[in-house]
């Protein structure tokens, strides 16, 4: 693997078809929507992320695997903007977006549901939706819309956060995160501390989700869980990335590999239905 993305996204140089009309240009002109590279952060001595890069087509979802203390939500939150990367760069919709703070990089449609969900606890479920709103951009989004996704959620507006459960809190910590109208969604750790039944309930929401035209990169523990919704599919281990590649090409002895560590070999790639992997 050399980190270089070799496949992932249409190829723009694809000649059409001489036949027929050219096809309407992708959104963004082929362009990945996320483009990190090379990304080393720190927490004081420690380094969390040893040059990281992954990228990431507009409409798609990326899951980002690995054992506790990984670096999943260290790199979470440095593409956010919580967190300050040492080198490497980030970009989003071809901007160079890694010396922008998080507010700016909400509005421009960067927005994370962090582990733990987060909430304010003495705020209100549609309190809590307002304070998502905050640096809004416009788009298909609203409280409403929210409340439409999470049918249970009107009856319950007027209820205090730290009075719902931990399958609702997590619900309302997407729709805060929706009501933002996200063009990239960063979804950390989903299912932490949640019944099956519940992760899967909220999984459900993503078919929805990408409907809307939001990309997803989430942090899942529950690497089937993982395999099941992502196209592509990271693992992280002590801060680098030891695999990567489609779910389907990815074998349960190569992920048990780069998930322990279990080889003194380099990063594992799996070669992704364009034959390339990053
Ligand atoms: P988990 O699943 O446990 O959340 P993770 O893969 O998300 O793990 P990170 O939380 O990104 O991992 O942590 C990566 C490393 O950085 C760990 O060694 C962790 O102890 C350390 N770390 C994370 N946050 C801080 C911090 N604020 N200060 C110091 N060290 C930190």
């Amino acid at each position: 693997m050399t980190g270089q993305p070799r496949g992932d996204t249409a190829n723009p140089g694809d000649t059409p078809d001489p036949d027929g009309p050219n096809p309407p240009a992708p959104p963004g002109g082929g362009r990945p929507l996320l483009e990190v590279r090379d990304l080393t952060v720190h927490h004081g001595q420690l380094r969390a992320l040893n040059q990281v890069s992954l990228t990431i087509a507009a409409g798609e979802v990326q899951a980002m695997i690995g054992a506790n203390g990984a670096g999943k939500s260290t790199l979470l939150r440095t593409i956010s903007g919580l967190k300050a990367a040492t080198s490497g760069t980030i970009a989003f919709d071809g901007a160079d977006v890694g010396r922008l703070r998080a507010e700016r990089r909400v509005a421009a449609g960067i927005v994370m549901v962090p582990e733990g969900r987060r909430l304010f606890p003495s705020l209100t479920v549609e309190e809590n939706l307002q304070v998502g709103a905050s640096y809004a951009r416009p788009g298909p989004w609203s409280i409403e819309r929210v409340y439409e996704l999470f049918s249970w959620m009107p009856q319950r507006r007027r209820q205090l956060a730290s009075q719902l459960s931990g399958g609702e809190q997590q619900a309302v910590a997407i729709g805060r995160a929706l009501v933002a109208n996200p063009r990239l969604l960063l979804l950390d750790e989903l299912s932490l501390g949640l019944a099956p039944v519940v992760v899967a309930r909220i999984y459900d929401t993503l078919p929805e989700l990408l409907a809307s035209g939001v990309t997803v990169l989430l942090v899942e523990q529950d690497v089937s869980q993982a395999l099941r919704v992502a196209s592509r599919v990271h693992c992280l281990l002590e801060g680098r990335i030891t695999l990567q590649g489609e779910p389907s090409r990815l074998t349960p002895a190569a992920i048990e590999e780069a998930y322990f560590g279990l080889s003194n070999g380099g990063p594992v790639a799996a070669p992704s239905s364009s034959g390339a992997a990053e």
